[in-house]
């Protein structure tokens, strides 16, 4: 039986809006017909080479003009989802747009579905699946940042270190078999401490690449950083005042702020989100209740705590003793003394050397002054400097997904050393070694199924 070739997709691939241009994209084994059916112009598409660009017009089944524009040509397999395809500029209308694939569709060509271009990439082995999840990266990467991480792993820097590690493990899994197999006949081919000092280096290797997790996910999502203190202290304005605009509702009555809201930042070129909260109060209607609730999960998952006192208030040593205990994992804290434009009735306590101390920053600031602003913005960004760090030739890290994939591989190879360790047959160590190698392989789509593509190319939009 001779397989059934998958249909010919059409997609807007640029944004949905009014501009100069547009791009209409259509791919697969009938895309050079299809686009040849609805084109007018001085050179026949059917009969044209790859790498040309063609102008004429769109025509609709009624036979009335679309659209004029040009005609990209690809034939398989170099285009970027490795099938023939025809990239159209289009005019940069709503409608018009909207026309040039209607045309198509109308001719033959079925709508893409969400990030299938990119999947017909992947699955035609134009990249790896770490190289295709970095396209939705780079174009979603929201500071230089994150845009270096991404090109870093689109240009298959991951894929290569992953498919290393693995090329390793796989000729390990072989001389584990091929002893095996002599161990029978009383004679061992390999030495159990090379088996050992092998298994040592990629394990080694692997927990780098998932230490890099850290800084990548900085990378990519940016830092978390929720302000919180008690009602009053002064949040919402220094919300506003490190944003320089307006958009927190700011009131002398406590409890406004019903919810949380994010706002982004740059920072050193380092994306942060400020997270402006409700603040940890008793609630008492079900709207603050839910706000309140909302700011526990996003104090749980900052990155930062800003904890904003009212300076010229008495200093709420239980308070910052409270944040300091409730800081989970790696989260830093900054105590922002705030209202420093006011008289000062915070007597100098001993919390403070205490706090900087343990790393923690105190900064005065003042939300309508603008005073210590500039202060806040370097402790935010020093105290995860260490961790974001750019590392501009190394593999960071930046997908949940890959990192669990690295964990599980890592967490294989660890049995792996303790089954050697324990002085059992080879054929054991050799099943853990095989774990670890699936695992590798689904970072790279090497080792895949329907579920994990489709839990990755759901995650795009239509037309990537
Ligand atoms: P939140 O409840 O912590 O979000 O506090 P708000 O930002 O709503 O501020 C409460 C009140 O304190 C408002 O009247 C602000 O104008 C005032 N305020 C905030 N920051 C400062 C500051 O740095 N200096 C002075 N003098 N007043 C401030």
């Amino acid at each position: 039986m001779t397989p059934v070739s998958p249909p010919t997709i059409a997609a807007i691939a640029t944004p949905i809006g009014e501009g100069a241009l547009s791009l209409v994209r259509l791919s697969g084994e009938h895309a050079i017909a299809i686009a040849e059916s609805v084109f007018r112009g001085r050179t026949s598409l059917g009969a044209a080479a790859g790498y040309t660009v063609h102008h004429g017009r769109i025509v609709n089944s009624a036979g009335e003009t679309v659209d004029d524009v040009l005609a990209a040509l690809f034939r398989a397999p170099h285009s970027y989802t490795g099938e023939d395809a025809v990239e159209f500029s289009c005019h940069g209308g709503l409608v018009v747009t909207e026309a040039v694939l209607s045309a198509l569709v109308a001719a033959g060509a079925r709508h893409a579905g969400p990030g299938e271009f990119s999947r017909r990439a992947f699955l035609n082995g134009k990249m790896d699946l770490s190289q295709a999840e970095a396209v939705a990266d780079l174009i979603a990467s929201s500071s230089e940042r994150a845009r270096a991480v991404s090109m870093r792993q689109l240009e298959g820097k991951l894929g290569e270190k992953v498919r290393e590690l693995r090329a390793n493990l796989t000729s390990l899994c072989a001389l584990l078999e091929i002893d095996l197999d002599f161990a029978e006949e009383g004679i061992g081919v390999i030495d159990k401490n090379e088996i050992g000092d092998r298994l040592r280096m990629i394990l080694e290797a692997l927990r780098t690449m998932i230490e890099s997790y850290s800084s990548g996910r900085l990378a990519r999502e940016g830092v978390s950083v929720v302000l919180t203190g008690k009602p009053n202290a002064g949040k919402s304005s220094l919300f506003n005042a490190l944003l320089k605009e307006d958009r927190a509702i700011v009131t002398p009555h406590p409890g406004t702020t019903r919810d949380t809201i994010e706002e982004r930042v740059l920072i050193n070129g380092l994306l942060f989100r400020l997270i402006d909260t409700a603040g940890l109060r008793q609630a008492t209607d079900p709207a603050e209740e839910a706000g309140v609730t909302r700011t526990h999960a996003s104090v749980r998952s900052a990155d930062i705590i800003v904890l904003v006192e009212d300076g010229s208030l008495p200093v709420e040593e239980r308070e910052i003793e409270t944040a300091v205990a409730d800081c989970i994992g790696n989260q830093r804290l900054i105590v922002a003394l705030n209202k420093s434009d006011l008289p000062s009735r915070t007597v100098d306590s001993e919390i403070y050397p205490r706090l900087s101390a343990r790393g923690s920053r105190v900064v005065k600031t003042s939300a309508i002054t603008g005073s210590g602003l500039q202060e806040l913005r370097s402790a935010l960004y020093e105290s995860v400097a260490r961790d974001a760090r750019d590392a501009t030739s190394g593999i960071e890290v930046t997908s949940r997904r890959h990192l669990d994939a690295l964990t599980r591989a890592s967490v294989a190879i660890t049995e792996a050393m303790q089954t050697l360790d324990a002085g059992r047959s080879n054929e054991f160590v050799a099943l853990d070694v095989r774990d670890a190698i699936l695992a590798l392989g689904e970072i790279t789509g090497d080792v895949t199924s329907e579920e994990i593509l489709n839990t990755v190319f759901s995650k795009f939009c239509i037309g990537k």
